[in-house]
Protein backbone atom coordinates (compact mmCIF):
# COMPACT_ATOMS: atom_id res chain seq x y z
CA UNK A 1 0.00 0.00 0.00
CA UNK A 2 1.36 3.38 -1.10
CA UNK A 3 -0.24 6.97 0.48
CA UNK A 4 -1.67 8.62 -2.51
CA UNK A 5 1.00 10.92 -4.31
CA UNK A 6 -1.63 13.52 -5.56
CA UNK A 7 -3.66 13.93 -2.17
CA UNK A 8 -4.62 17.70 -2.51
CA UNK A 9 -6.93 17.98 0.39
CA UNK A 10 -8.64 16.07 3.26
CA UNK A 11 -7.34 13.99 6.34
CA UNK A 12 -4.21 12.28 5.60
CA UNK A 13 -4.55 8.87 4.92
CA UNK A 14 -5.67 7.79 1.70
CA UNK A 15 -3.55 5.24 -0.28
CA UNK A 16 -3.30 3.41 -3.63
CA UNK A 17 -2.70 0.10 -4.25
CA UNK A 18 0.95 -1.00 -5.93
CA UNK A 19 -0.33 -0.20 -9.60
CA UNK A 20 -1.83 3.00 -8.51
CA UNK A 21 -5.71 2.23 -10.21
CA UNK A 22 -7.12 1.60 -6.70
CA UNK A 23 -7.96 4.10 -4.26
CA UNK A 24 -8.35 3.03 -0.38
CA UNK A 25 -9.86 5.71 1.95
CA UNK A 26 -10.83 5.07 5.72
CA UNK A 27 -14.60 4.09 5.39
CA UNK A 28 -17.01 5.79 7.80
CA UNK A 29 -20.88 4.45 7.50
CA UNK A 30 -21.92 7.26 6.11
CA UNK A 31 -20.24 7.44 2.50
CA UNK A 32 -20.07 3.51 2.38
CA UNK A 33 -24.02 3.71 2.59
CA UNK A 34 -24.15 6.30 -0.03
CA UNK A 35 -21.72 4.32 -2.49
CA UNK A 36 -23.61 1.33 -1.82
CA UNK A 37 -26.87 3.64 -2.38
CA UNK A 38 -25.62 4.77 -5.82
CA UNK A 39 -24.30 1.57 -7.26
CA UNK A 40 -27.63 -0.22 -6.42
CA UNK A 41 -30.42 2.28 -6.38
CA UNK A 42 -32.55 3.10 -9.63
CA UNK A 43 -33.09 6.27 -9.18
CA UNK A 44 -29.55 7.28 -8.56
CA UNK A 45 -28.57 5.90 -11.57
CA UNK A 46 -28.02 9.23 -13.37
CA UNK A 47 -25.55 10.13 -10.21
CA UNK A 48 -23.18 7.13 -11.25
CA UNK A 49 -21.34 8.57 -14.17
CA UNK A 50 -20.38 11.73 -11.50
CA UNK A 51 -18.79 9.66 -8.88
CA UNK A 52 -15.57 7.30 -8.48
CA UNK A 53 -16.28 3.76 -9.64
CA UNK A 54 -16.91 1.45 -6.26
CA UNK A 55 -15.70 -1.69 -5.71
CA UNK A 56 -16.94 -2.10 -2.03
CA UNK A 57 -15.22 -2.35 1.63
CA UNK A 58 -12.08 -4.51 2.72
CA UNK A 59 -12.89 -5.56 6.10
CA UNK A 60 -10.88 -8.56 8.09
CA UNK A 61 -7.60 -9.17 6.92
CA UNK A 62 -7.83 -11.45 3.62
CA UNK A 63 -11.47 -11.09 3.35
CA UNK A 64 -13.06 -8.77 0.45
CA UNK A 65 -16.96 -7.73 1.16
CA UNK A 66 -18.10 -6.14 -2.14
CA UNK A 67 -21.29 -4.97 -2.65
CA UNK A 68 -22.25 -4.85 -6.96
CA UNK A 69 -18.70 -4.38 -7.88
CA UNK A 70 -18.09 -2.79 -11.16
CA UNK A 71 -14.69 -4.90 -11.85
CA UNK A 72 -13.14 -7.98 -9.65
CA UNK A 73 -10.54 -7.20 -6.97
CA UNK A 74 -8.46 -10.11 -7.88
CA UNK A 75 -6.55 -10.38 -11.23
CA UNK A 76 -7.05 -12.99 -14.03
CA UNK A 77 -4.33 -15.19 -11.99
CA UNK A 78 -6.45 -14.72 -9.14
CA UNK A 79 -4.37 -12.95 -6.73
CA UNK A 80 -5.81 -9.95 -4.86
CA UNK A 81 -4.96 -6.72 -6.35
CA UNK A 82 -4.97 -4.88 -2.76
CA UNK A 83 -3.82 -5.90 0.48
CA UNK A 84 -6.36 -5.61 3.01
CA UNK A 85 -6.94 -3.11 5.55
CA UNK A 86 -9.83 -3.06 8.01
CA UNK A 87 -12.65 -1.15 7.23
CA UNK A 88 -11.34 0.70 4.14
CA UNK A 89 -13.80 2.10 1.06
CA UNK A 90 -12.28 0.85 -2.02
CA UNK A 91 -12.79 3.31 -4.86
CA UNK A 92 -11.50 4.12 -8.51
CA UNK A 93 -8.55 6.66 -8.22
CA UNK A 94 -9.24 9.15 -10.69
CA UNK A 95 -5.57 10.30 -11.28
CA UNK A 96 -4.43 6.66 -12.00
CA UNK A 97 -3.47 6.81 -15.66
CA UNK A 98 -2.39 10.55 -15.48
CA UNK A 99 1.74 11.16 -16.65
CA UNK A 100 1.47 15.15 -15.08
CA UNK A 101 -1.83 14.77 -13.11
CA UNK A 102 -3.08 18.73 -12.14
CA UNK A 103 -5.78 18.24 -9.49
CA UNK A 104 -7.97 20.10 -7.67
CA UNK A 105 -10.49 19.99 -4.69
CA UNK A 106 -12.82 22.03 -4.49
CA UNK A 107 -15.02 21.58 -1.49
CA UNK A 108 -19.11 22.61 -2.24
CA UNK A 109 -21.82 24.27 -0.42
CA UNK A 110 -22.66 26.60 2.22
CA UNK A 111 -23.20 24.50 5.34
CA UNK A 112 -20.60 22.74 6.96
CA UNK A 113 -22.10 20.95 9.58
CA UNK A 114 -24.80 18.39 10.29
CA UNK A 115 -28.83 18.95 11.84
CA UNK A 116 -27.36 16.86 14.81
CA UNK A 117 -24.51 18.90 15.89
CA UNK A 118 -23.88 20.88 19.13
CA UNK A 119 -24.46 24.07 19.47
CA UNK A 120 -20.74 25.09 19.79
CA UNK A 121 -19.69 22.99 16.53
CA UNK A 122 -22.41 24.59 14.55
CA UNK A 123 -21.48 28.08 15.41
CA UNK A 124 -17.49 27.08 14.84
CA UNK A 125 -18.63 26.01 11.05
CA UNK A 126 -21.18 29.07 10.28
CA UNK A 127 -17.67 30.98 11.01
CA UNK A 128 -15.87 29.01 9.15
CA UNK A 129 -17.88 29.20 6.16
CA UNK A 130 -18.54 33.23 6.64
CA UNK A 131 -14.55 33.51 6.45
CA UNK A 132 -14.06 31.69 3.75
CA UNK A 133 -15.34 31.56 0.21
CA UNK A 134 -17.30 29.03 1.33
CA UNK A 135 -20.48 30.94 2.42
CA UNK A 136 -20.90 33.43 0.09
CA UNK A 137 -19.85 31.48 -3.36
CA UNK A 138 -20.88 27.88 -2.05
CA UNK A 139 -16.96 26.92 -3.55
CA UNK A 140 -13.77 26.87 -1.29
CA UNK A 141 -10.52 25.75 -3.12
CA UNK A 142 -9.43 23.15 -0.86
CA UNK A 143 -6.54 22.31 -2.25
CA UNK A 144 -4.40 21.57 -5.44
CA UNK A 145 -1.48 20.70 -7.54
CA UNK A 146 0.00 21.77 -11.01
CA UNK A 147 2.57 20.30 -13.16
CA UNK A 148 4.30 22.94 -15.07
CA UNK A 149 5.92 21.40 -18.77
CA UNK A 150 9.55 21.73 -17.33
CA UNK A 151 9.56 19.96 -13.74
CA UNK A 152 8.75 16.68 -12.96
CA UNK A 153 7.34 17.81 -9.57
CA UNK A 154 3.81 19.88 -8.93
CA UNK A 155 3.67 22.76 -7.39
CA UNK A 156 1.19 22.42 -4.29
CA UNK A 157 -1.08 24.88 -3.48
CA UNK A 158 -2.49 24.23 0.45
CA UNK A 159 -5.50 24.86 1.95
CA UNK A 160 -4.39 28.17 3.58
CA UNK A 161 -4.84 29.78 0.04
CA UNK A 162 -8.24 28.84 -0.43
CA UNK A 163 -8.98 29.00 3.53
CA UNK A 164 -7.41 32.88 2.79
CA UNK A 165 -8.64 34.40 -0.51
CA UNK A 166 -12.12 36.73 -0.85
CA UNK A 167 -14.72 35.46 -3.18
CA UNK A 168 -13.42 38.31 -6.03
CA UNK A 169 -10.22 36.30 -5.92
CA UNK A 170 -11.43 32.84 -7.05
CA UNK A 171 -10.52 33.73 -10.75
CA UNK A 172 -7.11 34.43 -9.70
CA UNK A 173 -7.29 30.61 -8.08
CA UNK A 174 -8.76 29.28 -10.97
CA UNK A 175 -6.73 30.94 -13.20
CA UNK A 176 -3.46 29.27 -11.14
CA UNK A 177 -4.87 26.32 -11.30
CA UNK A 178 -5.54 26.39 -14.87
CA UNK A 179 -2.03 28.30 -16.11
CA UNK A 180 -1.43 28.34 -20.13
CA UNK A 181 1.98 28.84 -22.16
CA UNK A 182 2.47 32.12 -23.01
CA UNK A 183 5.64 33.84 -24.86
CA UNK A 184 6.59 35.57 -21.49
CA UNK A 185 5.80 32.09 -19.40
CA UNK A 186 6.33 28.78 -22.20
CA UNK A 187 6.07 26.18 -19.37
CA UNK A 188 3.46 27.82 -17.15
CA UNK A 189 0.86 25.47 -18.48
CA UNK A 190 -0.49 23.82 -21.45
CA UNK A 191 -0.19 25.70 -24.49
CA UNK A 192 -3.83 27.62 -25.29
CA UNK A 193 -4.81 24.88 -28.10
CA UNK A 194 -5.21 22.36 -25.64
CA UNK A 195 -6.04 24.20 -22.40
CA UNK A 196 -9.34 25.48 -24.41
CA UNK A 197 -10.94 22.39 -25.55
CA UNK A 198 -10.65 20.89 -21.96
CA UNK A 199 -11.78 23.87 -20.64
CA UNK A 200 -14.86 23.73 -23.01
CA UNK A 201 -15.68 20.23 -22.15
CA UNK A 202 -14.76 20.39 -18.63
CA UNK A 203 -17.43 23.10 -18.40
CA UNK A 204 -19.80 20.88 -20.28
CA UNK A 205 -19.53 17.83 -18.03
CA UNK A 206 -19.91 20.25 -14.59
CA UNK A 207 -23.00 22.00 -16.33
CA UNK A 208 -24.02 18.26 -16.58
CA UNK A 209 -23.48 17.30 -13.15
CA UNK A 210 -25.46 20.66 -11.89
CA UNK A 211 -28.54 19.41 -14.07
CA UNK A 212 -28.21 15.82 -12.32
CA UNK A 213 -28.33 17.15 -8.99
CA UNK A 214 -31.15 19.02 -9.09
CA UNK A 215 -32.55 16.31 -9.41
CA UNK A 216 -31.43 14.48 -6.66
CA UNK A 217 -32.58 14.94 -2.85
CA UNK A 218 -29.64 14.91 -0.43
CA UNK A 219 -27.60 16.78 1.78
CA UNK A 220 -23.85 16.53 1.34
CA UNK A 221 -21.91 17.88 3.81
CA UNK A 222 -18.44 18.64 3.43
CA UNK A 223 -18.12 17.29 -0.17
CA UNK A 224 -15.87 18.54 -3.03
CA UNK A 225 -15.03 18.35 -6.91
CA UNK A 226 -12.36 16.39 -7.92
CA UNK A 227 -11.26 18.29 -11.10
CA UNK A 228 -8.17 16.48 -13.07
CA UNK A 229 -6.31 17.21 -15.83
CA UNK A 230 -3.16 16.02 -18.17
CA UNK A 231 -0.55 19.14 -18.21
CA UNK A 232 1.74 16.65 -19.84
CA UNK A 233 1.98 18.03 -23.09
CA UNK A 234 2.54 15.23 -25.67
CA UNK A 235 -0.08 12.96 -23.63
CA UNK A 236 -2.57 15.76 -23.25
CA UNK A 237 -2.36 16.22 -27.22
CA UNK A 238 -2.69 12.70 -28.11
CA UNK A 239 -5.97 12.37 -25.33
CA UNK A 240 -7.65 15.43 -26.92
CA UNK A 241 -7.20 14.74 -30.13
CA UNK A 242 -8.68 10.67 -29.43
CA UNK A 243 -11.11 12.28 -27.17
CA UNK A 244 -12.01 14.05 -30.29
CA UNK A 245 -12.53 17.45 -28.12
CA UNK A 246 -13.14 20.58 -30.20
CA UNK A 247 -11.56 24.07 -29.73
CA UNK A 248 -14.59 25.77 -30.59
CA UNK A 249 -18.18 24.89 -28.83
CA UNK A 250 -19.78 25.47 -31.84
CA UNK A 251 -17.56 23.17 -33.98
CA UNK A 252 -18.54 20.59 -31.23
CA UNK A 253 -22.60 21.13 -31.48
CA UNK A 254 -22.08 20.92 -35.06
CA UNK A 255 -20.35 17.16 -35.06
CA UNK A 256 -22.58 16.29 -32.46
CA UNK A 257 -25.66 16.90 -34.76
CA UNK A 258 -23.88 14.91 -37.59
CA UNK A 259 -22.96 12.20 -35.30
CA UNK A 260 -26.70 11.60 -33.50
CA UNK A 261 -28.15 12.09 -37.67
CA UNK A 262 -25.70 9.58 -39.11
CA UNK A 263 -26.28 6.97 -35.59
CA UNK A 264 -30.17 6.97 -36.23
CA UNK A 265 -29.42 4.33 -39.13
CA UNK A 266 -27.88 1.57 -36.52
CA UNK A 267 -30.41 -0.14 -34.66
CA UNK A 268 -29.57 1.03 -30.31
CA UNK A 269 -27.53 -2.36 -29.55
CA UNK A 270 -25.08 -2.56 -31.75
CA UNK A 271 -24.47 1.39 -30.60
CA UNK A 272 -24.39 0.27 -26.55
CA UNK A 273 -21.95 -2.16 -27.78
CA UNK A 274 -20.03 0.12 -29.67
CA UNK A 275 -19.74 2.31 -26.54
CA UNK A 276 -18.63 -0.23 -24.25
CA UNK A 277 -15.78 -1.87 -26.67
CA UNK A 278 -15.07 2.48 -26.92
CA UNK A 279 -14.67 2.51 -23.39
CA UNK A 280 -12.60 -0.15 -22.82
CA UNK A 281 -9.59 0.64 -25.73
CA UNK A 282 -9.72 4.30 -25.22
CA UNK A 283 -7.06 4.95 -22.94
CA UNK A 284 -7.00 7.79 -19.98
CA UNK A 285 -9.16 10.87 -20.90
CA UNK A 286 -7.49 14.34 -21.02
CA UNK A 287 -9.73 15.48 -17.81
CA UNK A 288 -12.08 13.83 -15.68
CA UNK A 289 -14.26 15.25 -12.99
CA UNK A 290 -16.44 13.80 -9.98
CA UNK A 291 -17.87 14.83 -7.14
CA UNK A 292 -16.17 12.89 -4.33
CA UNK A 293 -16.73 12.46 -0.29
CA UNK A 294 -19.94 11.39 0.96
CA UNK A 295 -18.68 10.98 4.93
CA UNK A 296 -20.96 13.40 5.67
CA UNK A 297 -23.72 12.92 2.74
CA UNK A 298 -27.44 11.83 3.44
CA UNK A 299 -29.83 10.85 0.74
CA UNK A 300 -32.98 12.56 2.04
CA UNK A 301 -36.09 12.22 0.00
CA UNK A 302 -38.78 14.62 -0.44
CA UNK A 303 -35.96 18.07 0.86
CA UNK A 304 -34.91 18.52 -2.40
CA UNK A 305 -31.72 19.16 -3.60
CA UNK A 306 -29.10 20.73 -1.84
CA UNK A 307 -29.12 24.29 -2.73
CA UNK A 308 -25.76 25.32 -1.20
CA UNK A 309 -24.10 22.59 -3.77
CA UNK A 310 -25.75 24.03 -6.49
CA UNK A 311 -24.92 27.08 -6.09
CA UNK A 312 -21.14 26.20 -5.57
CA UNK A 313 -21.67 24.43 -8.96
CA UNK A 314 -23.12 27.70 -10.41
CA UNK A 315 -20.41 29.43 -9.15
CA UNK A 316 -17.50 27.45 -10.71
CA UNK A 317 -19.59 27.20 -14.31
CA UNK A 318 -18.97 31.21 -13.93
CA UNK A 319 -15.28 31.09 -12.90
CA UNK A 320 -15.06 28.34 -16.01
CA UNK A 321 -16.64 30.66 -18.23
CA UNK A 322 -14.14 33.37 -17.26
CA UNK A 323 -11.50 31.47 -17.32
CA UNK A 324 -12.29 30.15 -21.21
CA UNK A 325 -12.82 33.89 -21.95
CA UNK A 326 -9.24 35.02 -20.81
CA UNK A 327 -7.66 31.85 -22.60
CA UNK A 328 -10.10 32.46 -25.65
CA UNK A 329 -8.47 36.33 -25.84
CA UNK A 330 -4.96 35.23 -26.03
CA UNK A 331 -2.91 34.59 -29.04
P1 LIG B 1 -11.58 13.66 3.53
O1 LIG B 1 -12.78 13.14 4.22
O2 LIG B 1 -10.32 13.42 4.29
O3 LIG B 1 -11.71 15.09 3.09
P2 LIG B 1 -11.67 12.97 0.67
O4 LIG B 1 -12.58 11.91 0.16
O5 LIG B 1 -12.04 14.37 0.39
O6 LIG B 1 -11.43 12.72 2.23
O7 LIG B 1 -10.22 12.66 0.09
C1 LIG B 1 -9.10 13.44 0.43
C2 LIG B 1 -8.25 13.71 -0.79
O8 LIG B 1 -7.90 12.48 -1.42
C3 LIG B 1 -8.92 14.54 -1.87
O9 LIG B 1 -8.72 15.91 -1.68
C4 LIG B 1 -8.23 14.04 -3.13
O10 LIG B 1 -6.99 14.72 -3.33
C5 LIG B 1 -7.94 12.58 -2.83
N1 LIG B 1 -8.99 11.69 -3.36
C6 LIG B 1 -10.13 11.31 -2.75
N2 LIG B 1 -10.84 10.45 -3.51
C7 LIG B 1 -10.12 10.27 -4.66
C8 LIG B 1 -10.30 9.47 -5.83
N3 LIG B 1 -11.37 8.68 -5.99
N4 LIG B 1 -9.35 9.53 -6.78
C9 LIG B 1 -8.26 10.33 -6.63
N5 LIG B 1 -8.04 11.09 -5.55
C10 LIG B 1 -8.94 11.07 -4.56
MN1 LIG C 1 -12.69 16.05 1.51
Amino acid sequence: MIPLAAQVGGHPGVQTTEDGSLLLKPAVPLEIEFYQRVVSESGLVHLRPFVPKFFGTLRLEGKVETTEIDEPLVTDEGVLKVTPIDGSLVLENLVHGFTKPSVIDIKLGTIFYEDSATPEKRARMEKAALETTSFETGVRLTGFQVYTNDSPDPILTRKEYGNSIKSSQLSEGIARFFPVSSPSTPSAGLPRHLLLPILRSLREDVAEIRETLEGVDMRMIGGSLLIVYESDWTRAEEAVKLYELENDSEEMEAENDVEITAGEDNDGEDEDIEDEDEEEDLPVPPYTVKLIDFAHTRLMPGHGPDQGVLMGIGTLLKLLDGRIQEVDKMT
